[in-house]
C-alpha cells in the first residue's frame, strides 16, 4: 500500500532579498508502507522543504499531500491538517535536544501534548528508551551524554507515540563518521522492529545509498530520478544524476568520422563505439574511476601525473585532451609519475554536452 502520496507538490517562496525561489517543483511520488525512502540532493535543492510539506509545517503553493487514503493537505480545497494531527515521528535539525530538560523529559514531550497520562506516559517512554539503548539514563541532562547518545534522545522522541511514519531530516550530520555509520545501523534496526515507514533526507550519498529501499536525486526542486540504489548507481537517467553519486569523470570530447576526440586532443581518438542514437557532434563521456584501466601497450597514450595509494586500492591521475581523469586500481601495475601509459575504458555512459546554465541558479538556491 502507498503510506505517502504527493501530487504535483510546488512551494515556492518569496523574499525581498532573493526574489522569488520554487523550493518544490511539480513533485509527484509515492512511498510504500514499510519503505525506507530518501531524498538525496545538494543543499538548496528541496529536500527540507519537501520534508515540511509533508509534515505539515508548511502550506502548498499547489498540490495535494495524502498519507494511504487519508487527505493532509489539498490546496485546491483549501485543506490542511495540523502537524500534531498527522500522527508522525519526527527528527528535524532544528528540533534538536532540550539542553534544560533530562532524558525522560525530552523523550516525553510529545506525551504530554497529548495529555497521556502518567503511567502510560511512563511505560511508553521506557519503552522507547529501551530501544534506543538510553535505559538508566532517564535522569541525565543532554550535556552530560556523548554526541551518539544524543541524537538518540532526538530518535526516542520520535519513536515514543509509536508512529507509523517517520520523518528524519539529517539526524546524523553533527556526528562523527565514524559514529555516523553506526547509528545508520541502529536506525535500519528500529525500522526492522517496528515496520515504520521511514523518509530520509540527507545530502549524503553513502548514507542514502545504505539506508534505502529506493530513494530520489533532486536538483533545484524537481526529482531527477526515483530508484533502488543499485539501479540509481549503475543506470544514473541524466549528468547531474552520475555526477551525485560516488566519485565520476566527465570527459568532454568531439565526435567526427564516426570517432571520440577528447577536447584538445584532435589528431588522435579514443577506440570507442558511439553509440548508434548519438547524432550530437560533441559528448560527455561519464566513467567511474574503477571502470577505467591503465595497460602498458595499447589504450589512448598519456602519462601518469600522480599516484596516491588509498588502502585497498591505488589511485592515478591522468590528461586525456584538456580533462584530468581519475583512476583506481586494485591490482598495482607498478606505474610510476611520469611513465608513459595507455588507458583504456570498460564502461562509458554517453550524455549530451549542452550546458544548461544551471549553476548559477543552483548556486543562488544555496545562499538564500
Ligand atoms: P535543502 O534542504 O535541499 O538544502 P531547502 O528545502 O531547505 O533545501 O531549500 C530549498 C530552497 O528554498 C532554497 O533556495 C532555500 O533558500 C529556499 N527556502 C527554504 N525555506 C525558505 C523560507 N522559509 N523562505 C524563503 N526561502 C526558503
Ligand atoms: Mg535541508
Amino acid at each position: 500500500m502507498d503510506q505517502v502520496i504527493l501530487k504535483n507538490v510546488t512551494k515556492h517562496f518569496t523574499t525581498k532579498a532573493f526574489g522569488k525561489v520554487t523550493a518544490v517543483n511539480n513533485v509527484s511520488l509515492n512511498i510504500k508502507e514499510g519503505e525506507c525512502f530518501s531524498f538525496l540532493g545538494p543543499s538548496g535543492c528541496g529536500k527540507t522543504t519537501t520534508l515540511r510539506l509533508i509534515a505539515g509545517f508548511e502550506d502548498l503553493s499547489s498540490g495535494e499531500i495524502w498519507f494511504g487514503d487519508k487527505p493532509m493537505s489539498i490546496k485546491d480545497k483549501n485543506y490542511y491538517l495540523p502537524p500534531e494531527d498527522r500522527g508522525l515521528g519526527m527528527v528535524f535539525q532544528a528540533f534538536a535536544v532540550w539542553p534544560h530538560l533530562n532524558v525522560f523529559e525530552n523523550v516525553a514531550f510529545p506525551l504530554r501534548i497529548q495529555r497521556v497520562n502518567k503511567t502510560d506516559m511512563a511505560a511508553k517512554v521506557k519503552e522507547a528508551l529501551k530501544h534506543t539503548n538510553l535505559s538508566g539514563l532517564e535522569e541525565k541532562f543532554p550535556s552530560e551524554l556523548s554526541g551518539g547518545q544524543q541524537q538518540r534522545i532526538a530518535l526516542a522522541r520520535a519513536i515514543v507515540t509509536n508512529p507509523k511514519i517517520l520523518l528524519l531530516d539529517e539526524p546524523l550530520s553533527n556526528l562523527d563518521p565514524k559514529l555516523r555509520e553506526n547509528m545508520r545501523f541502529e536506525i535500519k534496526d528500529l525500522q526492522r522492529r517496528f515496520n515504520f515507514t521511514i523518509v530520509y533526507v540527507t545530502h549524503d550519498q553513502a548514507e542514502a545509498m545504505a539506508l534505502s529501499d529506493r530513494m530520489l536525486v533532486m536538483d533545484m526542486g524537481v526529482i531527477q530520478q526515483i530508484d533502488t540504489p543499485t539501479d540509481m548507481y549503475n543506470n544514473p537517467s541524466n549528468r547531474f544524476v552520475f555526477g551525485f553519486l560516488g566519485l565520476s569523470n566527465f570527459l568532454p570530447v568531439n565526435l567526427s568520422d564516426g570517432r571520440a576526440y577528447p577536447y584538445g586532443s584532435s589528431s588522435v581518438g579514443l577506440n570507442l563505439e558511439i553509440p548508434p542514437d548519438f547524432s550530437d557532434d560533441q559528448a560527455i563521456l561519464a566513467t567511474r574511476p574503477n571502470e577505467i584501466h591503465l595497460v602498458a601497450e595499447g589504450g589512448y597514450r598519456t602519462r601518469i601525473k600522480n599516484r596516491v595509494f588509498l588502502g585497498d586500492s591505488v589511485e592515478y591521475r591522468v590528461d586525456i585532451g584538456q580533462a584530468e581523469i581519475r583512476i583506481h586500481t586494485y591490482e598495482d601495475k607498478g606505474f610510476k609519475v611520469g611513465d608513459i601509459c595507455g588507458v583504456e575504458f570498460s564502461k562509458v555512459t554517453w550524455y549530451p554536452a549542452r550546458e544548461d546554465g544551471s549553476d548559477e541558479e543552483r548556486e543562488r538556491r544555496k545562499i538564500i
